[in-house]
């Protein structure tokens, strides 16, 4: 296994067109064609964590925080950052980091959270704009099934918990080929009329790329006619942060208690208690002080993320329980998310989580 085949493996569940402008995710320490002999994962990459997967024989870190995130203009040792670097790349150790993407998608760092708070009917707190376009193509009858499978595969056709999801018109398609053509069907130089289905898939725009290609490997003609429609709706199934429902309500001081028993925090920093049972519950891995007003607008109960500041929790204003839980302790099951990937995948490679704690913040 090359660094680079891991890498696809990564970036097929999360692909990198699904991160934030300023992110820096995907490879970046490591040579791609170089061999894998073991996988560390860990939320951060310090040079504590090149030790310990030195330890452990592996030569690939995968990581949810970008090493590199700024510009680095010399490798002199005087950062951590460089310290790390250099470190890595004298022991021959690959850095991969997947940030945005896996915040953004739906199995990302959010359904985590989801998952160990007992939270359902999910949705995104902020979906994605801009995000969606639909992709329509014409095929012969005949074909249109297996062209409809192929584009299904690559991931066309998901709204909401639906997939496979198409609409089909009957039609008839008129075409003539030059000398220079090979016609599926008719004759060069001679218009052609064929009765074609018109397919309408929607895609994610991060994935349209995968979805063409895999459209032009399973589609008859030689020249594939298609076209790509920008769309105004939102992306139900990608953006930042989720809110959902607890099945039973709980008391705002029961939920604090859980929510700091479940992230293992030794400190949660909230807002005045409202008086309100807690039944619905935004949330966002990481920093996600920006998404509070829509927090408030979907009526959730109580708001948890990490990075609050001080202005921010008057702004709560007896409306929403803010619960500031720490950046690290919100995002540490994103590990969980890369090791249930790899090993699905990779059944027989060694992949193991770093015992390294990364958390630059302690507690008194
Ligand atoms: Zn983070």
């Amino acid at each position: 296994m090359t660094v680079r085949e891991i890498c696809n493996i990564i970036e097929e569940f999360a692909p990198l067109a699904y991160q934030e402008d300023y992110d820096n995710s995907g490879l970046l320490v490591g040579l791609p064609d170089a061999t894998v002999n073991g996988i560390l994962l860990s939320i951060d990459v310090t040079p504590d964590v090149i030790d310990d997967a030195l330890k452990h024989g592996a030569n690939l870190i995968v990581a949810h925080h970008p090493v590199i995130f700024g510009g680095i203009k010399r490798l002199i040792g005087k950062t951590y950052i460089e310290r790390t670097i250099i470190k890595a790349i004298k022991n021959g150790i690959a850095i991969y980091c997947a940030h945005t993407n896996v915040d953004k998608i739906w199995n990302g760092v959010n359904m985590e959270i989801a998952k160990r708070l007992g939270l359902q009917e999910l949705s995104m707190l902020s979906p994605a704009n801009d995000q969606l376009v639909k992709l329509t193509t014409f095929v012969p009858h005949e074909q249109a099934q297996a062209l409809r499978i192929a584009m299904f595969n690559a991931g066309a056709g998901q709204i909401g918990d639906y997939d496979q999801c198409s609409y089909n018109l009957e039609g008839k398609g008129t075409f003539r080929g030059s000398d220079n053509t090979n016609p599926f069907v008719g004759e060069q130089g001679v218009l052609h009329t064929e009765p074609e289905t018109r397919i309408e898939v929607v895609v994610p725009k991060p994935i349209l790329p995968q979805v063409i290609h895999a459209m032009l490997n399973a589609h008859p003609y030689e020249e594939v006619a298609y076209d790509i429609y920008p769309l105004l709706n939102q992306n139900p199934r990608s953006g930042l942060g989720m809110v959902g429902n607890l099945q039973k309500p709980e008391n705002e001081m029961a939920f604090l208690k859980r929510v700091k028993q479940v992230f293992k925090a030794q400190c949660i920093r909230h807002t005045a208690l409202t008086g309100k049972e807690i039944r619905r519950v935004a949330f966002c891995g990481g920093s996600g002080a920006d998404l509070l007003s829509q927090a408030i607008s979907v009526q959730a109960d109580a708001f948890i993320t990490a990075d609050m500041k001080y202005h921010r929790f008057f702004d709560a204003d007896g409306k929403i329980l803010i619960l500031d839980i720490g950046h690290f302790e919100s995002e540490q099951f994103t590990v969980e998310i890369f090791y249930g990937l790899l090993t699905k995948k990779l059944p027989n490679f060694a992949v193991l989580k770093s015992k390294v704690n990364t958390n630059p913040i302690h507690y008194l």
